[in-house]
């Protein structure tokens, strides 16, 4: 556990939150400002930064835990759709350096949005990256 993170206290019950699941690798909370009803983040109890740091293993059980919890909040909340978001790094929205997967429940007419701008590359430019990725 690392002293300075908070979702560690939180993962841990350091600090008192509102747990909606918990196993051997994983609390899972609910978001103190949430984008809707229902939008919780899944914490492994181990710190790790981000998912460049995060064993592949616990990535896998992270993931399957996302899939399992989606299917529970649609049934017990009747969301229209969900959206899975998972940021790392600052330049990518991250805040709390502590690795979490966002479960963000979507309703009609909830008046949230998450996107980007469309990008409009080339046919060359997707072709040399595709060479270069490959
Ligand atoms: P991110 O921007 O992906 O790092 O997301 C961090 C999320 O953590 C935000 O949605 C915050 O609302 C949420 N958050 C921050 N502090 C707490 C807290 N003490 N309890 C629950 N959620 C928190
Ligand atoms: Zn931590």
């Amino acid at each position: 556990m690392n002293d300075n993170c908070i979702f560690c206290k939180l993962a841990n019950h350091v600090f008192d939150t509102n747990i909606i699941y918990e196993d051997d690798d994983f609390t899972v909370i609910l978001d103190v400002n949430p984008a809707t009803k229902g939008h919780c983040l899944i914490l492994p109890k181990e710190h790790y930064e981000n998912i460049f740091e995060l064993p592949e293993e616990l990535t896998a059980k992270a993931f399957r835990l996302a899939k399992k919890l989606s299917s529970s909040l649609r049934e017990k909340l009747s969301c229209d759709g969900l959206n899975i978001v998972q940021n790392n790094g600052e330049i990518a929205g991250q805040t709390v350096f502590h690795f979490h997967i966002h479960l963000i429940p979507r309703y009609e007419n909830d008046g949230q949005k998450i996107g980007w701008k469309p990008g409009k590359p080339t046919n060359e430019e997707l072709a040399a990256l595709k060479e270069k990725l490959l």
